[in-house]
């Protein structure tokens, strides 16, 4: 059994107190990192676990929260240390397209309280392609190039107790999901399928193409998220997913669930 939680489920700019930017956490993997999420997971106890985080694409609503989290990790560890107790540095690998080591470098040399983050953490960054297959807290990892438009954003697949979870970031559809196998697909949901064309203009996805690539991909189970509840009843997005695809739901913020 492996756990899974949704800690943020909205789409950049609908976020509120019930639905918070992208971020799920999945047995010591961090996928995206939206804003505020550190609090999510000291609230769940689960901030000690994390091995890797896995940053689909540079949109700040995949990885705003990644800043705090550090610095969050670091000053415990600063703590400990100013307390007495002798302490390994804990290790933390991140994931992510070009680009976000000279964002974090940028904010290193503009504010000193980075500097001890580096200092207290063991990170290391990873600029993520396709041909870039690896493991991380015992699981098979392997990036999937997706379609967001001018976006670079990458799916991971990973493999883990015999089953594949695949989540996508953000992405329009027909993606390269329709080329995976995965036993549980994390997908967005953006739009409804009446605003397919905005979706597409975009780079997202509709409820209904979401359980399309559900269908395609060979999924038993389909997680929707990004959504924009604020204008479209939720309902609505997962009756409209669930008419092609039955076994689909939509998650609210803090919902786990035990995959096999
Ligand atoms: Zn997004
Ligand atoms: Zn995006």
């Amino acid at each position: 059994m492996a756990k899974l939680v949704f800690l943020g489920t909205a789409a950049a700019g609908f976020v509120g107190s019930k639905r918070q930017q992208s971020a799920v956490y999945f047995d010591g993997l961090l996928l995206d990192c939206g804003a505020d999420v550190i609090g999510r997971l000291e609230d769940l106890k689960l901030a000690g676990n994390l091995v890797a985080i896995l940053i689909t694409h540079l949109h700040y609503d995949h990885y705003g929260g990644l800043f705090s989290l550090l610095v969050n990790l670091a000053i415990k560890e600063d703590v400990k240390i100013k307390m007495g107790a002798k302490t390994k540095k804990p290790k933390l690998t991140i994931y992510a397209p070009g680009g976000l080591n000279t964002i974090l470098e940028a904010i290193k040399v503009t504010g000193k309280v980075y500097d001890f983050v580096f200092d207290r953490l063991d990170l290391k960054f990873i600029e993520v392609n396709t041909s870039l297959n690896f493991e991380e807290a015992g699981k098979k990892i392997k990036p999937i190039l997706m379609d967001h438009g001018k976006t670079v954003d990458f799916g991971y697949l990973i493999e883990t107790n015999g089953f594949k979870l695949f989540y996508g970031g953000d992405s329009s559809f027909p993606s390269n999901v329709q080329n995976i196998r995965a036993d549980y697909l994390i997908h967005e949901a953006t739009f409804q399928n009446k605003y397919i064309d905005a979706a597409k203009a975009s780079g997202h996805s509709t409820a209904k193409q979401a359980a399309e690539a559900a269908t395609k991909c060979g999924a038993k189970k389909l997680f929707l998220t990004h959504v924009t509840n604020v204008i479209v009843p939720e309902s609505e997005l997962e009756l409209e997913a669930k008419r092609v695809f039955a076994n689909t739901v939509l998650p609210n913020d803090m919902q786990s669930f035990e995959l096999d």
